[in-house]
Formats: structure tokens, sequence, C-alpha cells
């Protein structure tokens, strides 16, 4: 099974919609400069939502094969449910990908795995891909409990899933303690973990859904560490924070396979 890696940068609160074109023309024109091969790695980036009908008016525009997606979605259609957004208005404005289930969604927010499987649903049926975040924080890691707690975390968030639904699914591991921390998990970690989250899927929905699923790391990944960690066999790609708002170090990452001896 060869899964095409995904390298998605979250732009979380930052970039206004001037910013975020200026960025995305950065970001093509560093990765036209260099041929990249967009069959090596699928390139998204996930724009604040203000920004998302200037993304989508200068990716037509300029032809350009970067995707794109946001930050959060609601769980429900449409009401009255003032600040939030629905599933149908992200598609419409050409999503291709939601992250739910972030962190700092949950940190912040008090986001719940039943929650966060929800907003997977309504992403999937919206027609969009949720990248599903899972992770531990520093104390359940120095507890020796981040596989355990992180498969907890899957087995919540996947019992919102039909197996269908979850192939058509991304995952990504996010160790807290190594989000904008500048601490990397090592390769070795991040695999740990991804490949425990992978037999958990098989469990769960057969070998061959597993087998389809990415599993994306996050946590400090830039251009110096990308090679290491996505030479890791069930590490699928990269969720990027920090390094995805700089759009050439962000092109580096994305051409991580030129460094892989
Ligand atoms: C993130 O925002 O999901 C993230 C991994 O951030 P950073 O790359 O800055 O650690």
């Amino acid at each position: 099974m060869t899964r095409t890696p995904l390298m998605a940068g979250n732009w979380k609160m930052n970039l206004d919609h001037l910013e975020a074109t200026a960025t995305i023309q950065r970001l093509h024109w560093a990765l036209q400069d260099a041929n990249f091969d967009y069959g090596k790695a699928e390139v998204a980036v996930l724009p604040p939502f203000t920004d998302l009908r200037s993304v989508q008016t200068v990716t037509d525009a300029d032809n350009m094969s970067i995707r794109y997606g946001a930050q959060d979605v609601s769980v429900h259609p449409d009401g009255a449910y003032t600040g939030e957004i629905s599933a149908r208005m992200l598609s419409k404005l050409g999503c291709s990908y939601v992250v739910v289930g972030h962190s700092e969604r949950r940190q912040y927010h008090g986001e719940t795995d039943q929650e966060v499987g929800e907003k997977a649903l309504a992403a999937l049926a919206g027609g969009m891909v949720p990248i599903i975040c899972v992770g531990e924080a520093l104390a359940i890691r120095k507890a020796g409990e981040h596989v355990a707690y992180t498969l907890a975390q899957i087995d919540a968030v996947f019992a919102e899933l039909a197996p269908e639904l979850a192939s058509r699914s991304v995952v990504a591991y996010e160790p807290i303690w190594a989000i904008g921390t500048g601490e990397v998990a090592t390769p070795a970690d991040a695999q740990e973990v991804c490949g425990a989250i992978r037999e958990r899927l098989a469990e769960l929905y057969g070998r061959d859904a597993a087998e389809a699923i990415r599993i994306l790391y996050g946590g400090s990944v830039k251009s110096s560490n990308v090679a290491a960690i996505m030479a890791e066999p069930d590490v699928d790609g990269g969720l990027v924070g920090g390094a995805s708002l700089d759009p050439e170090e962000f092109a580096r990452v994305c051409r991580f396979s030129e460094y892989i001896a």
C-alpha cells in the first residue's frame, strides 16, 4: 500500500486575508522554482476562516495544486449557533480538509472526544477530509501512558465513524509537549505511537482500511528534522504549525523526499 504523504500547514490564528494571499503565492512560487513534484507529497494550508475566500480566489486564479482547509467546523448543519461555521459553508469555499480536535481546541474550548468525532462526521458529510488530532500531554508521557492515552482517544473519536468514513479520514498524532515548543519527538517516538494507531485502526476496521489511512506527525516539524521523521514507516506526513508561516521554509518541509537518503 502506498500512501501519498500529506504536508498540512496549520496557520492557527495568524495572517489576515491580505497576508494569506501573499503567503500562498510565495509558497506556490517556492515549490515551482524547485520543480516540486506534487506526486511526492500533497501540500495543504489551513488558514483562519476569514482567509479562506481569498485563498480560494488566488489558488483558482493561478491554477495552483496547493489544497486548503479549515481549522474547525461546527457539529451543526445550520441554525442559531452564533459564531459557528458549518461544513456546507466550508465545502462551498472549496475546502478539502478540516482539522478537528486540535489540542488547542480541546484545551481552550473544552472539546471532548465525542464532539471531535461529531465534527469529523460533519466534515465527511460535507465531502471534506477530517484531520483528526490526538496526542498526550507531558505528564502522561512521563508516566509512560502515552500509547494507551492516545489509543483511547482514537477509540472514542472513531466510535462515531462507520468503516467507509473512517477510511476517508486522516489522523494527526501531536504530542502536546512538542507543539510550538521547539521540542520534537524523536522519529522513534513518533513511530511508536503512529504504528500503534495503525494497529488499532486495523483492529477496528481491518488491515486494508488501516493501511489506507494517512497518519501525520505534528510537533515542531521543520526542514531540519522532517526527513528523519518521514523516514518512519507509519508516518505519512506532517501537521506543521510555526514553520508553515514562512512559505520558503514550508516549501523546504514539503520537499522532504529530496533529503531522504
Ligand atoms: C500544530 O499547530 O499543530 C503544530 C504542530 O504546531 P508547531 O509545528 O508549531 O509545533
